[in-house]
């Protein structure tokens, strides 16, 4: 048996509509398609602007430059994260200054993030990891008082809400990534969310290689030329074909990985209610797309063996991430705002299992009952668990699947 740890899910209809851009007669970008991907998350998910871009990373590049952060500007952001959360404002020649996580829900410890800000800070960068949203009030109420913008990196949180507020919606800016690893895909593809007025004009701009030919589109100017910098981040009609197939189909998309989701979370409950592991922890004030499935166990040593275990049996789980402050780059361009131990901690112990639409009902099992068998067959120093996690203020917790 394999099991991969993703398989792309393809709704049906992706290759029809990139027929049809194709019959068009337009497979550029800013076409039919673009369109409708666009109307879609402004409309259903309560979007002020969003602009369609060829990667999460691109999102995220956009915002950086539109913060207009430059060197000697510090930007806080977790270490527990995607690189290119980091890297879009390095390009800008920031610092980065990481900031531990909660033990809950990894995302950016909010009570941290005050301490870590200077006179250098420009902007705070959450990351809503797994989908489940961080402290947003918090997090805008600290932002307000320092003057600092929030720009969201809600890469992983498409179609998931915080206080019923869509992730990506509340912070100045936010990124969302198609990656095919997300939930929602067209291979590579993401959308930049602006949430403030004030910055749709430029982003345009940005957007259009530094031009302003959507402002000679609409008739405002009677030609078009450069006016700011930019680069090419419109995504190909190709990709958002693909995408509308995807974002058609929003909420029967979230409905499957609930499903699995929640079939992990009870069939580990065994292994959950005896301390050897614990699943991911959902907040009072986050409604989430159950981005992924992770567990936590006891420590680094027996995370690996479970992993190995798994391959063994052709059961693809991964971890994820190294933190960036222990990278190469983050090393010498980046900050820690004192030591990282949360980050350090789980980073080590945290495994993700197989998730994708259609994983079956056999294959979870398979999943579920390798674990089982690991830990019955484990030596008996295994079983205790000092995982931390039970210890950890469970602030406003809903559930501990
Ligand atoms: C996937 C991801 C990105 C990057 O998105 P791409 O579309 O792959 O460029 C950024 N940040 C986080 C947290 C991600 O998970």
């Amino acid at each position: 048996m394999k099991i991969p740890f993703n398989k792309p899910f393809i709704a049906g209809k992706e290759l029809y509509y990139i027929a049809q851009a194709v019959a068009f007669g337009n497979i550029a970008g800013d076409g039919v398609y673009t369109k409708q991907c666009t109307r879609i998350l402004e409309e259903q998910l309560g979007i002020h602007r969003v602009l369609m871009t060829p990667s999460g990373t691109a999102a995220l590049e956009m915002a950086a430059i539109l913060c207009e952060v430059g060197p000697g500007d510090e930007v806080i952001l977790p270490s527990y994260t995607f690189v290119s959360t980091a890297n879009a404002f390095v390009r800008q020649g920031a610092t980065p200054v990481f900031v531990d996580i909660r033990p809950d829900t990894l995302n950016l410890d909010e009570n941290l993030i005050e301490p870590a800000i200077t006179d250098r800070t420009k902007v705070i960068c959450p990351v809503h990891y797994a989908g489940i949203g961080c402290e947003m009030d918090r997090i805008m109420e600290i932002a307000k008082r320092h003057g600092l913008l929030v720009v969201e990196d809600a890469a992983q949180g498409v179609n998931a809400f915080y206080r019923g507020r869509a992730l990506g919606s509340i912070g100045h800016l936010g990124a969302y990534s198609f990656h095919e690893t997300k939930n929602y895909i067209c291979g590579e593809g993401g959308a930049l969310c602006i949430n403030d007025e004030r910055l749709v004009r430029r982003a345009e701009i940005i957007r259009d290689k530094g031009t302003n030919r959507q402002q000679f589109f609409r008739g405002a100017v009677d030609k078009y030329t450069w006016v700011d910098v930019g680069s090419s981040y419109v995504p190909s009609e190709i990709a958002s074909a693909f995408l509308f197939g995807q974002l058609e189909m929003l909420a029967p998309i979230s409905r499957r990985r609930r499903e699995i989701f929640e079939s992990y979370a009870k069939h580990l409950e065994p292994l959950i209610s005896k301390g050897l592991l614990r699943g991911p922890v959902i907040p009072r004030s986050s409604k989430t797309n159950y981005h992924m499935y992770y567990v936590l166990l006891p420590d680094q040593r027996i995370r690996d063996a479970l992993m190995d275990h798994l391959r063994e049996l052709g059961i693809m789980a991964v971890f994820h991430y190294v933190p960036l402050h222990a990278s190469p780059m983050g090393k010498k361009l980046g900050r820690c705002d004192g030591p990282l131990p949360v980050t350090d901690d789980m980073s080590g112990r945290l495994l993700r299992l197989p998730f994708y639409h259609e994983l079956t009902r056999n294959e979870q099992t398979a999943v579920v009952d390798a674990m089982v068998a690991f830990f019955k067959n484990a030596p008996p120093d295994n079983a205790k668990t000092n995982n931390g996690v039970d210890r950890a203020p469970n602030r406003d917790v809903k559930s501990v699947p």
